[in-house]
């Protein structure tokens, strides 16, 4: 857990400071922290238990949403939401793609704790999820996902009495089983997990939303079509002799279909919370928006999801809690792993030991911590990276070479400035930030006896829909 890191021993120059997430609190800690800081909250955080719902939008970049900044109006409805609930502006994932990334959000641990690392991993059994928690706690649990590495192939689906595999299809497929499931069972405490993957390639999103943010993007090359095969042979053609980039104005087209994607999504999400408002959700219930992480236009050389940089990594997270009881921007650093104790913090359920984000509930009421966050990430491609981000720098290491990058990732959003040849003490503290992780935070659980299942033909074919396997 990270409270029990070691201390890291940064350069006397360098005032970063070793734990620099706001401590882990018990279910009873909240109190004794606002005696601390002497803060009374008018309306204070539920701590019962209470209906949690989590809208998990796969590939979704922050900064593509109205509420991160971005300058189309792609997502009115999350937007509004937004503006009633705690949005937290630097979120970061625990790594560039789905499979750890979404098993660290149903988990709270790490990707090289919790198992799932590579393609052929699963989660292992020893991990406690986010829905056996609650469901120890006496929660309903259900799960609509979208399949692909959703898919209880990959023990994602621990602890969900149901865990609905849609198998593709997107929200139009999933949305009338979560509105029929929340009619059933809105009177009970419960998790709601939703998962789509109606951002993720194709970038298809159909009329109208194909032609909302086409005004100024020029015209695509004759033929092309954002498919997931068309981005992925462009992502794997670095691979081969003769590596492949899109041209400007097929990126732009690209985009401009992401984001139509996005308004989709957003449309539903607004049909979505009329329902939530119709059931009264909207006073009972803690509702999360998040995503697993964002997806590259060539910021940085290639196409979708596979880097760590901030275009990649920096997700949206925004929680709501029942009757928009505190609405703020908060600034501090946080990850992904930090909902899991966030949210069973709220509903009274103990936290699982094991569990390695800390909860945000301090952050919830506004208080500032002391120190800066911090967040970690990896992937075991590219020669082995990983990311620390603190206060505003964002170090980049490879592992296999020790080469490092340094961005302020705030002012220089697309992280274009490398600042490592400047900061030479700062890189040093932060590269000490990760090896301590490395060796004290980042141990994995035991893995798991048996052997893991073979995955079916929908599975397959479903992955190979989305560009992950050939
Ligand atoms: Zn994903």
């Amino acid at each position: 857990m990270k409270e029990t890191m070691s201390p890291i021993k940064a350069p006397k120059a360098l005032p970063l400071p070793h734990s620099s997430k706001p401590h882990h609190l018990p279910a009873t800690g909240l109190c004794l922290l606002l005696l601390a800081v002497g803060c009374t909250p008018s309306r204070p955080l539920p701590s019962h238990p209470h209906p949690i719902i989590i809208v998990d939008i796969d590939t979704l970049r922050a900064g593509h949403l109205g509420c991160y900044g971005y300058h189309r109006n792609t997502s009115p409805n999350i937007d509004a939401f937004a503006d009633e609930a705690v949005l937290f502006e630097w979120a970061f994932s625990q790594a560039p793609n789905t499979p750890p990334s979404q098993a660290s959000i149903l988990t709270g641990l790490y990707p090289g704790t919790h198992g799932m690392v590579f393609d052929e991993d699963r989660v292992a059994n020893s991990a406690v999820t986010l829905a056996e928690a609650l469901r120890d706690g006496g929660f309903e649990t259900a799960g609509f996902h979208d399949g692909g590495y959703l898919s209880n192939t990959f023990n994602m689906g621990q602890g969900f009495a149901l865990y609905d595999d849609n198998k593709g299809g997107g929200l139009n497929r999933i949305g009338p089983k979560v509105f029929a499931w929340l009619e059933q069972n809105h009177e009970k405490d419960f998790l709601l997990f939703v998962h789509t993957y109606d951002t993720h390639t194709p970038y298809a999103p159909g009329p109208p939303y194909d032609e909302e943010f086409l005004e100024g993007v020029p015209a695509p090359s004759p033929g092309f079509e954002p498919t997931s095969e068309v981005m992925n042979s462009i992502r794997l053609s670095k691979y081969t002799e003769d590596p492949k980039q899109l041209p400007a104005n097929d990126i732009e087209y690209a985009k401009a279909m992401y984001d139509g994607d996005i308004l989709r999504v957003d449309t539903w999400f607004g049909t979505f919370m009329e329902q939530v408002r119709e059931l009264g959700l909207d006073q009972r219930a803690t509702i999360v928006v998040i995503s697993d992480h964002g997806e590259e236009f060539q910021e940085h050389g290639s196409v979708l999801h596979e880097k760590l940089y901030a275009t990649v990594t920096h997700v949206p997270m925004i929680i709501r809690l029942p009757n928009a009881a505190q609405t703020r921007r908060v600034s501090t650093v946080v990850e992904t792993i930090d909902l899991m104790p966030t949210l069973l913090e709220i509903t009274a359920t103990s936290i699982p030991p094991q569990v390695q984000g800390n909860s945000l509930a301090p952050l919830l009421l506004g208080h500032q911590p002391d120190t800066p966050g911090i967040a970690f990430g990896e992937s075991p491609f590219f020669g082995g990276r990983r990311h620390v981000t603190i206060g505003d720098l964002r170090l980049l290491l490879t592992t296999s070479n020790k080469r490092t990058e340094l961005y302020r990732y705030q002012e220089d959003r697309m992280e274009q400035e490398d600042i490592s040849k400047l900061c030479q003490n700062e890189v040093e503290a932060l590269v000490a930030h990760i090896e301590d992780w490395e060796n004290t935070v980042r141990v994995p659980l035991p893995k798991d006896d048996e052997p893991a299942q073979e995955l079916d033909e929908m599975t397959l074919q479903q992955l190979r829909e989305l560009g992950y396997i050939q």
